[in-house]
């Protein structure tokens, strides 16, 4: 088969569109025709080289949704014609973690920057024969792509694959991050720092589950106001003013029983820890570049105070369980997708999204398949 696709050649420069030849699937994998692909940061710092990965030419792109195509040999729960959401963490359903039903943290989790399918095969190759990576296993930046079947999760036919596609990553890994490993109660103050595509829907889970004070704090006043419509109460902007200052006096003092950093910085790290209440939760969603390894964080204060640190991947979901239930809350007014969506690009537009990115003009830009 014949796939266009944006491919990563080079650290930090820009994505190329070109045509790949395309294995067929084999035993238990599925070829998908994508529908709907979000911009997440993360293929970002994949592509500045920001977060190694294992090879290139790789195929970005990982929050993807779309419609099976093909199945091959062993296929049996998912037919040709069903939705699917692309999972961009596996799960092998055999590991110690999946077999406990923590398939976020399933055994294969490692391999997905490496670029090969996990038997050490590829299915991207170019015109010449080269291989190329998969992203997270997926390469959701290509009209079609073929993954295994632990990759894919599927979803009724009833809902629009741009609010669908964000529930694979930002929406799972924001809400999940909230309900799943904080335990946001009810009645609690909550401070998420950094509004994107995750920081978005920590406030939807906080929300969710009625925190009375959801403190929104970024460097971009538009994303603060988009904030409110999600549930934020309260917005600091970052760069404007102190946040420690502004989080003491909107606590009376005592900070907040749950601190976000979905920036993916050491700074804003240790600002969230500073910014927890005594026996708070401080939960770091973001996935900081490789190169920063400590965090400006007091041992001392640490056991003083006795808040806990945490960190959340995928939501610390079970993302076959999460995924359909995030897309039936949606479709019952309980969270919002489609004001996720800031603008759509075409598979030619993807590096002008990336720039939209960075300049903080998106909550999330989707490439559009035709
Ligand atoms: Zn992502
Ligand atoms: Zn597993």
């Amino acid at each position: 088969m014949k796939t266009r696709a944006a491919v990563s050649y080079e650290e930090g420069h820009p994505l190329v569109i070109e045509t790949l030849d395309l294995d067929e699937p084999k035993t238990n994998e599925v070829c998908v025709k994508m529908s709907a692909v979000g911009l997440c940061h993360s293929d970002y710092h994949a592509l500045a080289g920001n977060r190694p990965v294992g090879m290139r030419p790789m195929v970005l792109g990982h929050e993807g949704a779309g419609i099976v195509t093909k199945v091959g040999h062993g296929v049996t729960d998912i037919r040709p014609g069903d939705h699917v959401v692309l999972m961009f963490i596996p799960s092998c359903g055999k590991c110690r973690w999946c077999l406990a039903g923590d398939t976020h943290a399933c055994a294969l989790g490692p391999s997905i920057a490496k670029g090969p399918q996990p038997d050490g095969s590829f299915r991207m190759h170019k015109q010449n024969g080269q291989n190329v990576g998969q992203f997270c296993l997926l390469g959701a930046f290509s009209e079609l792509t073929v993954v295994h079947q632990q990759s894919v999760c599927v979803i009724g036919k009833n809902y629009p694959f741009e609010a669908a596609c964000l529930v694979g990553c930002g929406v799972v890994g924001g809400f999940g991050a909230a309900v799943n490993r904080a335990h946001v109660r009810p009645g609690s103050s909550v401070l998420v720092i950094g509004i994107g595509g995750i920081g978005s829907n920590i406030i939807q889970g906080a929300a969710s589950v009625n925190a009375s004070m959801i403190v929104a704090a970024d460097q971009f006043d538009q994303k603060l106001e988009w904030s409110r419509s999600f549930g934020a109460t309260h917005t600091i902007n970052i760069e404007k003013e102190n946040l420690l200052e502004k989080v003491m006096e909107i606590t009376d003092g005592v900070g907040v029983d749950f601190a976000f950093e979905a920036i993916s910085h050491p700074e804003t790290i240790g600002l969230a820890f500073e910014a927890a209440a005594k026996m708070g939760k401080v939960v770091v969603v973001g996935l900081t570049p490789s190169h920063f390894e400590t965090l400006p964080i007091s041992p001392l204060k640490l056991v003083l105070t006795q808040k806990t640190l945490m960190g959340s991947i995928y939501g610390t979901s079970n993302a076959r369980i999460e995924i359909p239930k995030l897309l039936s809350m949606y479709e019952h007014g309980q969270i919002k997708l489609d004001e996720l969506v800031t603008r759509t690009y075409s598979l030619d537009e993807i590096n002008q999204g990336y720039e939209d990115l960075l300049a903080g003009k998106n909550i999330r830009g989707i490439v559009k398949f035709d």
